[in-house]
């Protein structure tokens, strides 16, 4: 049975992890369709296992969305439960038409989203799903036998000079319905709590809505984009968009920033080519989990399976968590970590090969880790990133590749810039970012910057040569 809905019934903006109001393709056509949209924020059974800095920031993102909206005379509804049942529920208290949202592409979110929008259809709702997320839908890029890509280089050749859907404004003003429904007090969701004393210290550190993306975005390719290239690699330089958070959430969107890109690129501005292929660096990240979703929970080569790692979570795996290692890269880097909620790109790939090469240790033990602390924390990418580190990944950077994390100072921390930010032990005068890292950490860790600074547990040489002997030990790939 389905009841023949009026023409003017609302539509439901459901929102997930586009938090924004421009290039928003759900909302702009919730919009155009001249009926009242309600938004909705559903913290939904799959939010239930996000970790504690997602979490944290997914708080402070909505709680920004929330006043944008009012800004242009809408309201966000939060509801907490299953979200078939919450939409049904919504539906019956609003009577909405249809209900729009942007795609999401883990396993997880697919299942649930098919068959809520089978179920909607059922009932004569309007379920309609929007791109968004992404440049490039997964399945439309094919090689030329019609198959995914495994190789990055010609996932980016495929791309390159692909068409891009231009940019959306954002509503000026977003139709009201007559009455609003019930919402959730968001400080009711408590989504600060797993932060523990956490919470106020990342929060300093993180960029929080669409407006403060888009000016960043800006800034980086008025003034960093021409050094891009060559100070990337960097920690200590402000090199980099720093970007990732706010399109973990959504707060930009990839073609705002393939655009004004390409726009620097034409501008001869050297450095913004490189930029355009790290944005699509995360399309094949995406790419990769929608084609092979076990990218997320298994070796994506099935012949790892039989690989030595440890999966003892011991008191070592705690020191690589806590930044005792005793390795002024590694530690650095962890303490950025929790933090910040972010780790550069170059520090990341030092603790991953740390991790999985000199203590063996299973890159999920690492997975895991960063998407219990990164408030850019984004599926796709943090599996592709652990897996093309280990080894076992697509495209990945050969077994047989160790950081040396000591090499990788000299040549990418050269005046000790980063080193200094972030490990205050033998620093007479701290600074701040060092500081804080004993702000923010759990008092149960029991750390202070008077500690003597950490011993190795590993040497460098010996656990390259274990790595190397491991990886001799067992089955070669083809
Ligand atoms: P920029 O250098 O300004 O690059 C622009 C954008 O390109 C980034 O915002 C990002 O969206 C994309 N990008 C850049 N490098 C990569 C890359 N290697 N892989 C995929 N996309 C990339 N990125 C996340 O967003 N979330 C994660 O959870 C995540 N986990 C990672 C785990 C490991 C072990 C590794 C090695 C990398 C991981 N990355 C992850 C990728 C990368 O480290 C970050 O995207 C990058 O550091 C973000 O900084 P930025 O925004 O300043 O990047």
């Amino acid at each position: 049975m389905t009841d023949e809905k009026p023409s003017n019934a609302p539509i439901i903006w459901w929102v997930r992890r586009d938090l924004r109001l421009a290039d928003n393709p759900a909302l702009a056509a919730a919009v155009a369709a001249g009926v009242p949209v309600i938004p909705v924020f559903i913290f939904d059974t799959l939010d239930e296992d996000l970790g504690a800095a997602p979490r944290f920031r997914l708080g402070l993102g909505l709680a920004h969305l929330a006043k944008e909206l009012e800004r242009r005379g809408a309201r966000l509804i939060l509801r907490r439960g299953p979200a078939q049942e919450v939409l049904t529920q919504l539906i019956t208290e609003t009577g909405a038409g249809a209900v729009h949202w942007t795609r999401a592409y883990d396993p997880q979110a697919i299942a649930r989203d098919t068959a809520i929008k089978e179920q909607l259809k059922g009932q004569g709702i309007a379920a309609k799903s929007f791109g968004g997320h992404l440049l490039f839908e997964p399945w439309t890029v094919e090689t030329k036998t019609g198959g995914m890509y495994r190789v990055y280089s010609p996932y980016w050749k495929s791309v390159r000079d692909r068409d891009v859907d231009g940019l959306i404004a954002a509503p000026a003003r977003i139709p009201a319905p007559a009455q609003w429904p019930a919402s959730d007090e968001l400080d009711s969701w408590q989504l600060a709590a797993a932060m523990r004393r956490g919470a106020d210290v990342v929060a300093q550190y993180c960029r929080v809505g669409e407006d403060a993306a888009q000016a960043r975005l800006a800034e980086f390719l008025d003034t960093r984009v021409a050094d891009y290239k060559q100070d990337r690699d960097f920690p200590a330089v402000d090199a980099t968009s720093g970007l990732s958070e706010n399109l973990a959430w959504g707060e930009i969107s990839p073609r705002r920033m393939w655009h004004h890109g390409l726009e620097a690129r034409r501008a001869g501005k050297s450095g913004a080519e490189h930029f355009l292929k790290e944005i699509v660096w995360r399309e094949f990240a995406y790419h990769l989990m929608f084609h092979t979703p076990h990218i997320l929970t298994r070796n994506w080569r099935p012949e790892w399976e039989s690989f030595r790692w440890s999966e003892q979570d011991d008191d070592r795996v705690d020191a690589w968590r806590r930044g005792q290692t005793g390795y002024n890269f590694v530690d650095a880097a962890m303490r950025e970590l929790y933090v910040t909620g972010k780790m550069h790109n170059r520090a990341r790939m030092i603790v991953a090969s740390f991790l999985t090469k000199h203590m063996l240790t299973h890159w999920r033990i690492g997975q895991q880790w960063f998407e219990e602390c990164l408030v850019d924390w984004d599926p796709a990418s943090n599996a592709m990133g652990w897996q093309w580190v280990a080894g076992s990944g697509p495209d990945a950077s050969p077994f047989f590749r160790i950081f040396n994390p000591d090499g990788q100072l000299d040549k990418f921390d050269p005046k000790g810039g980063y080193q200094s930010a972030w490990i205050a032990e033998g620093q007479a005068n701290p600074p701040q970012t060092a500081l804080d890292f004993y702000r923010a950490t759990p008092l149960s860790w029991g750390l202070s910057p008077q500690d003597r600074r950490a011993s190795p547990f590993v040497d460098l040489k010996e656990g390259r040569a274990r790595a190397l002997e491991a990886y001799g030990q067992r089955e070669l790939p083809e």
